[in-house]
Parts: C-alpha cells; structure tokens; sequence
C-alpha cells in the first residue's frame, strides 16, 4: 500500500490553497481530485469578487476568514502576477427603504472592521457611473475581483514545486482509522489504497459524502447539508460599469449583482434558488430571463432587449436552510471528533474565494 504523510481531498481554491500551505511547511502532500481536472466545480463557479467583508460579524468565521483573507490575497496576487482589480464596489439604494438603510449599512461594515465605506449622493454615483440609475449608494474601495481559475493554478504550481502530487480521477470513496494515521480507498480503475497520517476533506459540494465514507465517525460530527443554487446570465458588447454594482441587499442573498471579468465579460447574478434534493444540476433556465431583466433595469434601465444570456450556475453548500440564521464556514478538526490528523471543511461557501488563503492557514493550526 501507498502511504504518504498528508492527504488533501479536492483541487478547487481551497484544497489548493490548503496543499500549498501544508508543503510549503514541509508536509509530504497528496491531492486527490475525482474530477479530470483542477477547480471544476464551485471555484470555476461564483462572482470572482474579493468581498471587502462588509456584512459579516466579527464573532463569525465569515467575518474573521474574509478580512485577512481579503488583505492575504491582494497581496498574494501581487507577487505571483494572478490578475486581480480592485475594481471598488458600490451599493445601491432602488428605493426609499434600501436609502434609509444606508447610514446603518455603513456603520455595520465599521463595526466589523471594514472602516473605507463611504456613502455617496446619487449625483456622485451617476458620475462615477453614468448608465447607472439609484437614489444614493455606499462606495466600498477594497472590493475587486481575482481570477479564480489562475489563483487555482497558481497555488497548484506552488505546492507542486514544494513536491505535492496531484491525482485526478481519484475520487475518495472509503476511509479507515488505523493505527497512527487512515486508510484510504480510493475509487480510480487500479482500486488504490493509501495509507496516511492526516486527511484534509477540502471536497465542496462532496465533503459531507467523504465524511460520511469516514468509518468511526459519528453522524453528529457531520452538519446537515443545505443547496442553494445560484445562476447568472452574462450581457454582450462593452461593459456598462467600471465598478462592481449590488443593490442594498434583502434576505439571505446578495441580490443579483453586476459583476464584471478581468478579460472584458459581464454578467449578472447569482439568484437563490434553494434545492429541495440532495442532488444538483448546473442547467441555467432560460425562462428565468423576465425575472433577470426586471432586477438588472431596476438599476441599469438602458438594458438594450435581448442582450442577456443564460451564463452559468453554481451551487452554495450551505450548513443552514433557508429562514434559519446565516450560515457560516464549519472546521472539525481533532478537538471537535477526536480523530488525531482529521480536518474536515464543510459549508465553504461565499466569501470562501476571498478567504482562502487565512482558510488554508486556519487548517494547518488545527492538525
Ligand atoms: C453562486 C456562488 C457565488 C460565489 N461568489 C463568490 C464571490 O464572489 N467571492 C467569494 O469570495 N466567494 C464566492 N463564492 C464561494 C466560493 O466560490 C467557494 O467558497 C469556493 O470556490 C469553494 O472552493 P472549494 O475548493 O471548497 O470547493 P470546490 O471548488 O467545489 O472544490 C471541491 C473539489 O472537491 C472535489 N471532490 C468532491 N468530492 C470528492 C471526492 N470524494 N474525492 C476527491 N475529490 C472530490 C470536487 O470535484 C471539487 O473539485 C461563491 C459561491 C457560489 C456558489
């Protein structure tokens, strides 16, 4: 049997980042990704946006993950040349209720820490932004936008150059506790087992299946899993705004958002669709469109007819259901499920590209 010091399940950004992390600290690493390649599923799939931190308390992994993931990641891109802009956000009241909610907006976002939030008329808006239409908004500098696929290579060549291996088409089917460390099976043609020390399930959307393939681990280690489903539709020709636009947001969702791309695309979404299976599909519903439409003129009423399209779907895997309180990033490590070399991620959603990085250095306190 293979053995090898430290197994990360999953190639999205999180699993990359946790590879890169542990090799760099000396760890013998293995990633083992069912997919063909890296970063398929939620990491090719989300707003790209790096969150400023905005709505997230300080007391929350969300809040805590995000404002120094969002500063670890800035600078990261930086030196390894992976596009990224700090685009700057601007959130926009469309009616009377979002324009009293400004002032409060602001001072939330102060009290967890993003202190640069500024509010501005909707004269000032309009001229940084001449398509757009509001009665006033909140301008956040910090906000910008990374490409998630590059990141994912890059932390991929990282951790690679410190000598991690990458295993595709290697889906983790079956763990068991064994003396100092885990078996492994893995579900590739070769049927392979490997034998290792610590196990890092980093597999999204698949962590709550490895989990559950973990013999010895109680069910009460394992959170509920909860799917919302979120879809954009992308516009064509010139992008109609410089920044990132959002408007003030309602509920549990973030609104559907104008967000743009660093190679010229645009799109807006994602809505929230809550799944009532445990099974998902990322088929975007073209009917939805009127819906789509109907958000986007609120702040953008020169929508030429027909310009949108369905663009993509992605899939929040959430640790709470829809009217429960939010839900947040679930670490179990060691001093939750008593399994020496264990960490398990579950409900890695937004701002999970933003945090990725203060993730991976969470992890590696916790083995
Ligand atoms: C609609 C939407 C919008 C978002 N927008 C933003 C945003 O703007 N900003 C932000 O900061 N965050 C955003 N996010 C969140 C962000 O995209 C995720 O937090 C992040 O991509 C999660 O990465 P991951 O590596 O955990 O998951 P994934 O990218 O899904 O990677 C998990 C990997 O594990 C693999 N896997 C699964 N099961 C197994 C198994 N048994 N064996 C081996 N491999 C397995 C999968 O194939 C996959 O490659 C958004 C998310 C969604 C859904």
């Amino acid at each position: 049997m293979d053995q090898v010091q430290t197994v990360v399940v999953g190639a999205g950004v999180i699993g990359l980042a946790i590879a890169r992390k542990l090799a760099r600290a000396g760890h013998e690493v293995l990633i083992l990704e069912a997919e063909t390649r890296i970063a398929q599923h939620t990491s090719a799939r989300n707003s790209g946006v790096i969150h400023a931190g905005i709505y997230y308390s300080k007391d929350s992994w969300h809040g805590r993950l995000c404002a120094r993931g969002k500063e670890m990641l800035y600078d990261y891109c930086a030196t390894r040349r992976v596009d990224v802009e700090r685009t700057g956000k601007l959130i926009v009241a469309l009616n009377e209720d979002h324009l009293s909610r400004l002032p409060g907006l602001v001072k939330t976002a102060h009290a967890n820490g993003v202190t640069d939030l500024q509010q501005i008329s909707p004269r000032e808006a309009m001229e940084l932004e001449p398509e757009l239409a509001c009665l006033g908004a909140v301008a956040s500098p910090s906000t910008g936008i990374v490409d998630a696929p590059g990141l994912a290579l890059s932390f991929l060549g990282e951790a690679e150059a410190e000598g991690a291996v990458l295993a595709v088409n290697a889906p983790l089917r079956a763990v068991h506790p064994i003396s100092g460390g885990f078996e492994l099976n893995v579900d590739d043609p070769g049927e392979t087992k490997i034998a290792c020390s610590n196990l890092i399930n980093a597999a999204g959307l698949g962590a709550w299946d490895v989990a559950r393939g973990i013999h010895g681990l109680s069910e009460t280690h394992i959170p509920d899993r909860f799917l919302a489903k979120g879809c954009w539709f992308s516009g064509t020709g010139a992008s109609p705004f410089r920044q990132l636009i959002y408007p003030v947001p309602d509920n549990e969702s973030l609104g559907i958002h104008f967000t743009r791309n660093l190679g010229g695309g645009f799109k807006f979404g994602p809505n929230l669709e809550w799944l009532d299976t445990q099974g998902f599909d990322y088929f975007v519903d073209p009917a939805k469109l009127p819906v789509f439409e109907q958000a986007v003129r609120r702040y953008w009423p020169g929508l030429p007819e027909g310009s949108l399209h369905p663009e993509s779907a992605g899939i929040r895997p959430k640790v709470r259901g829809e009217g429960d309180v939010a839900s947040d990033f679930v670490f179990s490590g060691p001093a939750q499920h008593g399994l020496p070399g264990l960490v398990q991620l579950f409900g890695i959603e937004s701002p999970g590209l933003t945090s990725c990085l203060a993730i991976a250095q969470q992890v590696a306190t916790m083995l």
